[in-house]
């Protein structure tokens, strides 16, 4: 996909200029904030439809075309940091800001927000991928509920046996990989209760799940304790090194200590 800037703010004097790449509700948060001290630049793939954007920052859509294009953006733009900001799951983007930063020498910080942790009454299986989620399937229910986004969802083409019903935000560009499943659409944040709901009408007995973190997409985690239902929890990608922070409090003090 080519880069597009959809609005641009005109950097203000000798401000801070600080490339945000977003994709979740901290990374919203956390331009909204910045960008009362510092030019921002928020970077989207560009794949929601209709994404959650900051304001008063400059937007950018679409991939950058690998790390080196990323450090030639951060040049041509005179990026003084970066804080990547997407989602845990977003391992390649996670590792191209490593290596952009590393060859444009700018400084990064990621933040990535706290995992879910299991709670009393959980019944929760681990996989390490949409795969290995797809396989422990039939032997752990008759009607799944998949959340797991829209990317991958072909992963779960070889499921036999368990009957599935997939959650995204968009629909997925091609449901003939799932001729069987049934697709709906959804943003959260969810309620607790409009997901217990939701679980029963579908007649749930599994929900599969990425460890994604944060308060937005939780309640279908509650929703499943509430009702006895196993979750098959996909783990989070391993994050490259550097520096980390899970709080949008600590990024804006990264950012001010860099400023300073
Ligand atoms: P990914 O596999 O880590 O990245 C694939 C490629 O997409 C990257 O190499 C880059 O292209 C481009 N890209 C990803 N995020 C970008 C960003 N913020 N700005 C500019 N280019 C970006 O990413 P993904 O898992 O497909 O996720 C895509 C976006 O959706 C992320 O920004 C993430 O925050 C958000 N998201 C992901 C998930 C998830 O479960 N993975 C869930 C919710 C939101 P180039 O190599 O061409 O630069």
């Amino acid at each position: 996909m080519t880069a597009a800037a959809i609005w641009w703010a005109e950097p203000m004097g000798d401000r801070q200029r600080v490339l945000i790449l977003g994709g979740t509700a901290e990374a919203v948060d956390l331009a909204n904030r910045a960008a009362e001290q510092s030019d921002v630049s928020y970077s989207l793939a560009g794949r929601t439809r209709d994404p959650a954007l900051p304001r008063n920052v400059s937007i950018r859509k679409g991939g950058f075309g690998g790390a080196d294009a990323m450090a030639d953006w951060m040049r041509e733009n005179g990026t003084d940091a970066v804080i990547d900001a997407t989602h845990p799951f977003a391992a390649q983007i996670a590792r191209n800001a490593l290596t952009a930063c590393t060859t444009a020498g700018v400084p990064r910080l990621k933040l990535r927000r706290v995992a879910w942790q299991t709670q009393p009454d959980d019944t929760w299986l681990s996989a390490a991928d949409v795969t290995e989620a797809a396989s422990l399937l039939s032997s752990t229910g008759r009607r799944a509920f998949l959340s797991v986004g829209r990317q991958e969802i072909s992963a779960f083409a070889p499921v036999e046996n368990t009957a599935l019903v997939a959650r995204s935000i968009d629909p997925p560009d091609d449901t003939n990989t799932l001729p069987a499943a049934t697709f709906i659409t959804g943003r959260g944040p969810f309620s607790v209760s409009d997901e217990i709901a939701l679980l029963r009408h579908h007649d749930i007995d599994v929900l599969v799940s990425k460890n994604a973190g944060g308060d937005a997409t939780y309640a279908k985690i509650a929703a499943a304790r509430e009702l006895g239902i196993t979750v098959i929890m996909i783990e989070r990608p391993p994050v490259p090194p550097g520096e980390i922070t899970e709080s949008v409090e600590t990024a804006l003090a990264w950012l001010n200590a860099l400023s300073a």
